[in-house]
């Protein structure tokens, strides 16, 4: 199946591999010329921070601990307002998808350049996506300016992630590859980068769930993350997307439970349109059918597969389907609501799609 005609953009981005390489952060902001840099987390992860702040020794100017879920722009003018004070030079943000963002929009408003150190699979880090909420509505800016210039894969940092959360972690990374798969502005490229980063996770997640400090495995996540997280950055997200980034945004369910529901069901829905462009999810999970190898896969890896179980109102599903489908994304399979609210009905109760 050889794509004839295809566009390709790469993006020069430091990246480094190694358990404990967070702790040559000095060095990497001595590399990017700076010398003040402003270290960001969550609150639950301020020690981590200041342990950061501390190996940085006298290269940190601030530690600002505030980041929180979607990216409020009420929190960023603040952590700019800090940056500006500390007279920080660069960025260091030691977190998820959540700290990731917020460094983000500093950058985007001061570019102020970034080193991230992810400590779970989002892959926010790898993408120049912005998404920040404002008066209730998440809206994303893409520039330049937004894409962080390095970034630090930790094995040890990501050790410490739970094991349910490293498991919806790594399903919402597979969902970035399952989508690039039948991407339209797909291209070789992105669609070796999806089947790799499905591969590595597969192959690694099991282990990381039978022994979650072990460093090997633990690194091969983070490999299937970069991974995921770059296609993501390179190519078109489609229904599971959208679908996700409804519940979140509408019905506040948590965003990386949701993608683990959603993606058996998405992708078995667009699997009738583009069965041949899924292969790869086959050939790696087995089966014949790729929202049902999803299912299982998820099942045995102990993740939630119900909407259900995730805190949502039976009696949502009707505006959701709604939601999801008044301003649609491209998708290969078209979508009408009648069969959004049969999808959607399905993930609420867990089955198992076909
Ligand atoms: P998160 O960053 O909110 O992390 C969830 C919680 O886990 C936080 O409290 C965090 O402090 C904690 N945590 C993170 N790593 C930990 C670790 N190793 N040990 C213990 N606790 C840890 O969640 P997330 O799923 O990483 O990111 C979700 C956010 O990222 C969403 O807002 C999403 O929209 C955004 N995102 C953006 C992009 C993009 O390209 N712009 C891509 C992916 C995700």
């Amino acid at each position: 199946y050889f794509q004839t005609s295809f566009e390709q953009q790469g993006a020069a981005v430091r990246v480094r591999f190694a358990p404990g390489v967070s702790r040559e952060a000095a060095l990497e902001v001595a590399r990017l010329g700076c010398s003040r840099a402003l270290v960001l987390s969550t609150p639950p992860q301020a020690d981590g921070a200041l342990m950061l702040a501390e190996t940085l020794g006298a290269s940190a100017a601030g530690v600002f601990t505030r980041a929180v879920m979607h990216t409020p722009v009420a929190v960023t003018e603040e952590a700019v307002a800090h940056a500006l004070s500390v007279k920080a030079d660069c960025i260091v943000a030691i977190g998820g998808g959540s700290t990731t963002g917020l460094g983000k929009a500093i950058a985007w408003r001061t570019d102020l350049p970034q080193i991230v150190i992810p400590t779970t699979y989002a892959g926010s880090e790898a993408t120049g996506i912005l998404g920040q909420t404002e008066n209730g509505i998440k809206t994303t800016v893409t520039d330049p300016k937004i894409r962080p210039e390095v970034i630090l894969y930790d094995a040890e940092l990501v050790a410490t992630l739970p094991v349910a959360m490293t498991v919806t972690s790594a399903l919402n990374a597979m969902a970035h590859a399952v989508e690039a798969l039948y991407a339209q502005n797909r291209n070789p490229i992105s669609t070796m980068l999806a089947t790799e980063g499905l591969r590595a996770f597969v192959s690694s997640l099991p282990a990381v769930v039978a022994e979650p400090a072990g460093l090997t495995a633990r690194g091969e996540t983070l490999y299937g993350a970069w991974l995921c997280g770059t296609v993501l950055g390179q190519v078109g997200m489609a229904l599971h997307h959208k679908l996700c980034h409804t519940l979140g945004g509408s019905f506040d369910l948590p965003h990386a439970e949701t993608h683990a529901v959603i993606l058996p069901h998405a992708t078995a829905f667009n699997a009738r349109a583009v069965p041949e462009l899924l292969k790869p999810v086959r050939d790696i999970l087995g089966g014949t059918a790729p929202g049902a190898a999803l299912h299982d896969f998820a099942r045995r890896m102990g993740a939630p597969t119900s909407l259900r179980e995730l805190g949502m109102a039976e009696s949502d599903l009707d505006r959701a389907a709604e939601l999801a489908t008044t301003k649609p994304y491209w998708n290969p399979q078209p979508v009408d609501r009648q069969s959004i609210r049969r999808l959607l009905q399905a993930a609420w109760s867990g089955d198992k799609p076909d």
